[in-house]
């Protein structure tokens, strides 16, 4: 028989096939070969992209010119703008508003056959420090209420550019899926008097038959509820509302975990393409001691269909007790990259000079005095 599990924060129910549960082997394989040619992300293109919003580099006041180690830029088709008023208005029984809010890509490293399960800690350590600072940076626009961080990896995963980049977008909404999550952790926090996360958490590790790995201040595990098979989620050890505030010391240890996770996928499941985000709390919010924050990763494996649109259950077909088992089996060394080349060695140590922003940021300043 198969198991209806409900999510304690979200009242969502999903579908987990506890019967006849799919292995790494039953999905399809897709193939990530690096092409390479006419990247615009790649160091002396940076014409073909905005000027850039924040950028790690030796030199901290050539914005724009090649000798970068990590690249903020703003999104050349975005979903969204920063420039304008929100204008919130009715039409009959309709809300709408202008698209304002910001649409950021964080360039990962100038190497253009490096991916994330290849970083070495100083290189996922300016990859944190980029989304704190944009994070810390787009809170003083008070018309924005949410900014979420994803990164999309892989053709399936919806990457468009085979370049190491994630991105960021500020809402001027709270999203449903945050609100949810918010609820319901208010709604656990009235009844207990604890934050659902760190409960979720001691009760993973207690069990221990989903976690897939650890360290002093991190855990990742696939959670009881999971609506994708392989699914992984991250959380501080300690309970943290908000990533903006993650100091340099869990920047380190969520970084070797980040990386270690991927590792553990890429091995698993032959490279998939995977989406992951992170959920941490609203803007305006600076504390908020119900709420966790946390980073959510899905391996593209299965399609959405018509039972989950219509429902908003999703059907797994493999458990997470058999997904943490199959990761924590493979190794979680770093990936080597192919053809791994020199570049990333000689920038070692280049990490201090990512907590200074460089002195360009055209759009940040406008924003700033407009809003
Ligand atoms: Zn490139
Ligand atoms: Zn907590
Ligand atoms: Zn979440």
């Amino acid at each position: 028989m198969s198991e209806l599990r409900r999510d304690t924060l979200t009242g969502r129910w999903n579908i987990i096939n506890t019967d006849d549960p799919l292995g790494p082997e039953a999905f399809d394989r897709e193939s990530h070969r690096i092409v390479g040619s006419k990247c615009p992300f790649c160091p002396a293109q940076e014409q073909f992209t905005p000027p850039e919003i924040y950028a790690i580099r030796p030199t901290p006041n050539a914005a724009n010119k090649p000798d970068w180690l990590l690249r903020v830029i703003p999104n050349k088709f975005p979903a969204l703008k920063i420039e304008g008023d929100l204008n919130r208005r009715g039409m009959g029984i309709f809300d709408l508003c202008h698209g304002v809010g910001a649409h950021e890509v964080i360039i990962e490293t100038p190497d253009h056959g490096r991916q994330m399960a290849n970083f070495n800690s100083e290189e996922i350590a300016r990859v944190l420090i980029a989304f704190k600072l944009r994070l810390l940076d787009l809170r003083g626009d008070r018309r924005l209420k949410y900014s979420l961080i994803f990164k999309n990896f892989g053709l399936s995963a919806g990457a468009s550019l085979e370049h190491a980049h994630s991105q960021l977008i500020a809402l001027p909404i709270i999203p449903k899926r945050v609100q949810e999550e918010l609820h319901g952790a208010e709604r656990y926090f009235e009844f207990r008097e604890r934050c659902a996360f760190c409960d979720m958490l001691h009760q993973e590790l207690q069990e221990s038959e989903r976690l897939v790995a650890e360290n002093r201040l991190f855990v990742a595990y696939c959670p009881f509820v999971s609506s994708f098979p392989f699914e992984v989620w991250i959380l501080p050890r300690e309970h943290h509302s908000d990533f903006a505030q993650i100091t340099n010391e869990e920047i380190e240890d969520f970084g070797r975990l980040l990386v270690e996770t991927l590792g553990r996928l890429h091995r698993a499941l032959f490279n998939p393409s995977y989406n992951f985000i992170i959920h941490t709390i609203p803007m305006e919010r600076r504390d908020h001691e119900e709420y966790h924050w946390h980073l959510e990763l899905i391996p593209k494996l299965t399609k959405v269909a018509g039972f989950e649109w219509g429902t908003g259950f999703y059907i797994n077909p493999t458990p997470p007790e058999l997904a943490a088992q199959v990761l924590r089996n493979v190794s979680g060394s770093p990936i080597p990259c192919v053809g791994e080349s020199k570049t990333a060695e000689s920038k070692k140590g280049m990490v201090e000079s990512a907590i200074q922003p460089s002195n360009s940021l055209p759009r940040q300043a406008q924003q700033e005095g407009g809003s």
